[in-house]
């Protein structure tokens, strides 16, 4: 068998052909024929790589890691650190086991590998497509310098409820966009060819619905109904799966009563089915297993059973397939063609990331010395820039004017150089980020003195992946030191907002305002000076009624990776004019939560224009700071809107243009947003929804006109008779520079 596979090797390198997706079929059919049933059910298991745990049992455990490794008994491994590791594990498998089935190694690689960007929530306030996908490309370049060849990245699970602490992981709260970040991505991970030994495997994930935790309580019931999941969830995967996305993840939570790992009908029927993608699906972290706590399996067999016949392809360290599947097939209980359609999607992908022409392809020390780091800090800045949102700026108080000769820089987060990072930073160094106070000293001239007070500690500590910072609710000993550098101060720049663990897995949060002692801070710093800039340094959209009343100026800078306190120093101090809108909905208040701009209406109350809502008596239903909302230093006025036709039909279209002029002195970016909403359809629809956007850049005084063309496709959506169509009727599209300050006009879809 060796012998075979070698010779097919040397038949396939010299052949050239190895990228046709015939042959990748032929070679796959030729290894799944050489293999027995142990083998087959190998591919398919998925192990933790890291083995320097101390004590007997970690010991035994890797021992017997590293005899299933050698007999060939497993597929993949993840969070392998360092491309020594790899290739150790590598030649394990392949000079000892008969049929040298090169391994995966698959990381959390979700914004950047040392190079840190934007955490994916911040970097799609930049609604910069191509810039996501540079990022991602480079995330690749350095991944792969490591050893890894597959991330478990992009997280498309549209969210909408801040409480949720993956929210930081995601797009945000539409579809459309979280679709268009997705392929982004998608395309930068794995370029046009995955075996270009620059590209590593995707991961579209989490297969379906998690986003959507009840109460956003993480892992949490998700209970929606088919109309939901249909046209808020499964659309970015859709368009994963178009994008050809090497694998898919499913997800921890139960789908209506299914557990989504145990779901056929969305891995078997949607996914694999209708949508006819050809990859392979990994469990998320022991999600076979945990259908045991579901109460939807007895033990890890019968979990084993449902999940590979409801399509999950690989176990995730979960330790259900390695113990459950082959015994299944000689029981007569499971079909072996269902274990050899899973082996061979795991084998085509590994087919194509080129692992049989060289197994070690991705494991070479000397990659490293070719990766240049200075040149991914420049593109760290400058994503970490676009993605800055500017929510207020009373006064024109930014950008800071030549007359500010000091500046007091207070908060607990405005010199930490860790938390920018924030969660999921992968190799990213401990207290490697430019802190605000850094940034500031860089980047303003030296006429200005910059002070620096933290004020009061966001928490004590220990904090990590595995555990969230202790808050500090008691300690004001810093607060004197604040008032004294804030009474001296021309203009105060406050950094408030997260440590970077309190978003993230497991960090749902029932309270998202600022925690500990920030807002006392605040409040005791504006007493003696109320010239403040509010920088916020979080992962999540954050509770901020209060402090956005008082703050002068507001900047939202999310966790923006290594170069944050660079970036946000180009904005404050105008070298760069912002941009960014927000992907997620700020909430006047948490009770708000899930709180969504592309929401339906409801049958009261009412006014004539039939423009009903539900309401809250105390609080307006509105978002503080809607989605697609940001502003710039420029200001923007949009036109009326001109359509090139009021009908159209179905296979026609109209063009729809905006005039948008720049009124200021200063050149700026704007992205104009395209919204459409179906009046009367055979389901209740959303108010808006998002369906194209376009950025512009205007000069001082200058005026273009953004056109868009409105296709059937853009009105489809899954109706009544259950499938993605266009129905006949009125609709009413929206342009402007936010989910709410639009223009509007009607046509009709004939
Ligand atoms: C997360 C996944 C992640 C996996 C591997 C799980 O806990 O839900 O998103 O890819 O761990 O680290």
């Amino acid at each position: 068998c060796f012998f075979l596979l070698s010779n097919f090797n040397s038949f396939a390198q010299k052949s050239n052909i190895l990228s046709s997706v015939e042959n990748i079929e032929i070679k796959v059919d030729s290894v799944l024929a050489m293999m027995t049933l142990e083998e087959k059910v190998g591919q398919l298991v998925q192990y933790n790589g890291s083995w320097d745990l101390t004590g007997p049992a970690s010991e035994m455990n890797n021992q017997l890691k590293v005899a299933n490794l050698k007999k060939g008994l497993v597929g993949s491994m993840l969070n392998v650190l360092s491309v020594e590791a790899t290739l150790e594990a590598q030649k394990l498998v392949m000079e000892n086991s008969r049929m040298k089935i090169p391994l995966m190694f698959g990381y959390d690689v979700i914004h950047g590998y040392k190079t840190i960007f934007p955490v994916p929530l911040g970097e799609t306030a930049s609604w910069d497509l191509e810039l996501m996908e540079e990022t991602a490309r480079v995330a690749a370049l350095e991944s792969v310098a490591y050893g890894v060849n597959w991330t478990f990245s992009p997280m498309i699970d549209v969210s909408r409820d801040a409480r949720w602490g993956r929210i930081m992981e995601g797009s945000g709260e539409d579809p459309y966009l979280t679709a268009q970040v997705g392929v982004s991505k998608i395309k930068g991970y794995q370029g046009d060819d995955l075996a270009k030994n620059t590209t590593i495997a995707a991961t579209a994930k989490h297969f379906a619905g998690y986003g959507f935790a009840e109460a956003g309580r993480d892992y949490n019931t998700v209970n929606i109904g088919e109309n939901e999941l249909q046209n808020m969830v499964l659309p970015p995967f859709k368009a994963a799966a178009e994008a050809g996305v090497a694998t898919f993840m499913n997800s921890f939570n139960d789908l209506d009563g299914t557990p989504a790992t145990g779901n056929k009908m969305l891995q078997r029927d949607v996914l694999k089915g209708d949508w006819k993608w050809d990859g392979f699906v990994v469990s998320d972290w022991g999600s076979i297993t945990e259908m045991v706590n579901h109460g939807f399996a007895t033990n890890k067999k019968h979990a084993a059973e449902i999940a590979i016949k409801a399509g999950s392809d690989m176990d995730m360290e979960g330790g259900a397939y390695e113990v459950g599947l082959a015994e299944l097939v000689k029981e007569g209980r499971l079909k072996e063609e269902l274990i050899d359609d899973a082996v061979k999607r795991v084998l085509r992908v590994k087919f194509k990331l080129g692992l049989f022409e060289d197994p070690y392809r991705y494991s070479k020390p000397e990659v490293l010395n070719n990766i240049n780091f200075e040149d991914h800090k420049k593109l760290a800045r400058e994503a970490a820039k676009r993605s800055i949102v500017l929510l207020k700026n009373s006064d024109k108080i930014l950008p800071v004017k030549s007359s500010v000769k000091k500046i007091a820089v207070i908060g607990p987060l405005a010199n930490d150089k860790d938390s920018p990072l924030g969660n999921w930073r992968a190799q990213g160094e401990t207290n490697s980020a430019v802190s605000v106070v850094e940034g500031l000293k860089n980047g303003i001239g030296e006429s200005t003195e910059i002070t620096f007070s933290e004020g009061t500690k966001l928490g004590t500590g220990e904090r990590s992946f595995l555990m969230p910072l202790a808050i500090n609710t008691t300690d004001r000993s810093g607060f004197q030191d604040a008032i004294e550098k804030a009474t001296n101060a021309d203009l105060v720049v406050m950094v408030l907002g997260e440590d970077a663990f309190q978003a993230g897995e497991g960090r749902s949060q029932a309270n998202i305002g600022l925690a500990g002692l920030q807002m006392e801070l605040f409040d005791t710093v504006h007493n003696v000076n109320s010239n403040i800039v509010l920088v916020l340094i979080n992962g999540r959209p954050l509770e901020i009624s209060e402090i956005s009343k008082k703050a002068t100026a507001i900047v939202e800078a999310w966790q923006l990776g290594s170069e944050s306190g660079n970036a946000i120093a180009d904005v404050l101090t105008g070298k760069y004019n912002p941009s960014g809108k927000l992907p997620a909905s700020f909430p006047r208040a948490v009770g708000q939560e899930p709180l969504y701009y592309n929401e339906k209406n409801t049958g009261r109350p009412y006014n004539e224009e039939h423009v009903t809502y539900s309401h809250y008596t105390d609080v307006k239903k509105d978002a503080l700071y809607p989605f697609g909302f940001g502003l710039s230093y420029a200001t923007f006025q949009y036109g009326d809107i001109q359509l090139s036709s009021t009908q159209m039909d179905m296979e026609g279209n109209i063009k729809v243009s905006i005039r948008v002029t720049n009124t200021s002195k200063i050149p700026g970016k704007e992205v104009v947003q395209l919204y459409l909403r179906d009046l009367v359809a055979s389901t209740t629809r959303p108010v808006k929804e998002l369906k194209g956007f376009q950025m512009i850049t205007l000069k001082p005084g200058e005026t273009k006109s953004v056109t868009f063309s409105i296709t059937k496709k853009m009105l489809e959506f899954y109706s009544a008779n259950k499938k993605w169509e266009a129905e006949p009727g009125d609709f009413e599209l929206y342009l402007g520079g936010n989910s709410v300050d639009v223009k509007s006009a009607r046509f009709k879809l004939k």
